[in-house]
C-alpha cells in the first residue's frame, strides 16, 4: 500500500506559511521550530520540507540530498541548543512518534528534540 500524506496537516500549513511558528533553524530541506506545548526546557520539532508522513516514508522515498539535509539539520539544532555531545553538552532525547501505536498526532514526519533537564528512562514502565 502507498504512503498517504494529508496536505492539510498542521505542519504542512506551517511550511506553506499559513500558520506562524517559532523558527529555530531553516535550511533548504528542513525547518526546526519550538513545540507549542513544550515538555522540556528545550523542545524543538524538526521537519523535512518534503511531504513525508513518517520516518519510514522518508527513508523509502526521499532523495539522498533531502536525507542528508534533514539529518544535518537535526545535528545543527542540537548544536545550536548546546546539547550535542560534540560540544560536551548534556544530551537530549530524540523522539519520532509514528502512526497509531506511536501516538503520532501530526502526520508529517517530525522528530522531537527534548533537552535541558534530566529526562529519565525512555519509557515510564521500563
Ligand atoms: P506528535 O505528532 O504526537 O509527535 O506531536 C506533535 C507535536 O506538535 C506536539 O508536541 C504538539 O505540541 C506540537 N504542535 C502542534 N501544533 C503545533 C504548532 N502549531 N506549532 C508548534 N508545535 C505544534
Amino acid at each position: 500500500m502507498a504512503y498517504n500524506y494529508d496536505p492539510e496537516n498542521i505542519f504542512a500549513k506551517i511550511l506553506r506559511g499559513e500558520i506562524p511558528n517559532d523558527t529555530v533553524l531553516e535550511t533548504e530541506h528542513a525547518l526546526a521550530f519550538r513545540d507549542i506545548a513544550p515538555q522540556a526546557p528545550n523542545h524543538v520539532l524538526i521537519i523535512p520540507k518534503g511531504a513525508y508522513v513518517s520516518f519510514d516514508h522518508f527513508a523509502a522515498e526521499a532523495g539522498a540530498d533531502e536525507i542528508v539535509g534533514y539529518i544535518r539539520a537535526v545535528g545543527a539544532v542540537c548544536k545550536m541548543l548546546g546539547v550535542d555531545l560534540g560540544s560536551d553538552g548534556d544530551g537530549y532525547r530524540m523522539i519520532a512518534n509514528t502512526g497509531k501505536n506511536g501516538v503520532q498526532d501530526v502526520p508529517h514526519l517530525h522528530v522531537h528534540i527534548l533537552a535541558g533537564k534530566f529526562l529519565g528512562r525512555m519509557l515510564p514502565n521500563i
